[in-house]
């Protein structure tokens, strides 16, 4: 299975911020959307970084709470590692578990298309098994 078949179900939309927001306003979007991360963008609409969940725990743990007055710049992680739509879910999952993190941006001839947290992962593998378990009880039944 691959990427854009996720996307076909969940969507392209990615929420993102800009570079310089507060990680107190970045908090406020990550609890409103029930997510986990957020893409960061520059003022031209590049992706420059992505800030999860855990950079913002980290921040508070080094820097108390005058971390949530600091820019996002400043506790996101530069280096995005990115897919794209016709990368496999099984080329995703190694990488990240290779990685350690859960969510991938997708990119779409020089564009953010979609993201792939690993909550849409394990989501698409129990489908996909549970409809293998359907066809195996169907041919069994018709056997
Ligand atoms: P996560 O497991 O996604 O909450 O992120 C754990 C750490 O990896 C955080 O420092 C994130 O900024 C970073 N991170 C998350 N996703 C990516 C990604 N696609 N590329 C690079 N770093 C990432």
């Amino acid at each position: 299975m691959m990427v854009k078949q996720i996307l076909r179900e969940k969507g392209h939309n990615v929420v993102t911020v800009p570079l310089d927001a507060t990680l107190s306003e970045a908090t406020v979007v990550l609890a409103q959307k029930r997510i986990g991360a957020l893409v960061v963008r520059d003022t031209e609409g590049q992706v420059v970084g992505i800030l999860s969940e855990r950079d913002i725990i980290q921040a508070l743990a080094q820097e108390s709470v005058n971390a949530l007055t600091h820019p996002v710049s400043a506790h996101m992680t530069r280096r995005v590692s990115t897919c794209s739509e016709t990368d496999t879910i099984d080329d995703l999952m190694e990488l990240m578990t290779l990685k350690r993190f859960r969510h991938v941006p997708v990119m779409a001839e020089g564009r953010l298309a979609g993201i792939v947290s690993i909550g849409d992962i394990v989501k698409s593998r129990i489908a996909e098994t549970e409809r293998e378990a359907e066809s195996l009880r169907g041919y069994i039944a018709t056997g």
